[in-house]
């Protein structure tokens, strides 16, 4: 029996104005592998065992990159005054999905949440559906 189509068949509109507003406010998470850790501790000249140290945190058994707690939950990696990602040639799965992960278009209300969150949501290039999912699968947020 074929599934029903998703609410967003028709594709969904997003283009990033740069304004950094993903990457900071409320404390959240920005999940990272093995190989993202890997990629991002040779990205800042570090061995992964300091990396690890100085920029990232457990929760649980996964990983996620550290925030600035005295900085409106920065991440880490968002440079405070230009308020561009310093590593975003190597940035984590998570980043490079946003927004279309399960959460954020569940339901045409969690879509218009993210945007309201995110200025570049629901304008801009139309994502077609099988892009989506396919951005979808790359990681369960
Ligand atoms: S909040 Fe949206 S528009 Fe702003 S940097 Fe993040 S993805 Fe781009």
């Amino acid at each position: 029996m074929a599934q029903n189509a998703p609410w967003y068949k028709d594709g969904l509109r997003f283009k990033c104005t740069g304004c950094g507003d993903c990457c900071t406010g409320a404390p959240g998470f920005v999940w990272v592998n093995k190989e993202e850790i890997t990629a991002l501790a040779k990205e800042v000249g570090l061995d992964e065992t300091e990396f690890e140290k100085r920029y990232v945190r457990e929760i649980g058994v996964r990983k996620s990159l550290n925030e600035r707690e005295d900085a409106n939950y920065d991440c880490v990696f968002l440079d405070g005054k230009t308020r561009k990602c310093t590593v975003y040639n190597v940035r984590p799965r998570q980043c490079r999905t946003w927004p279309f992960w399960d959460s954020c278009v569940r339901t045409p209300e969690a879509w218009e949440a993210t945007c309201e969150a995110c200025p570049g949501s629901g304008k801009g290039r139309l994502y077609q559906l099988g892009e989506i999912e396919a951005q979808k699968a790359i990681i369960r947020i």
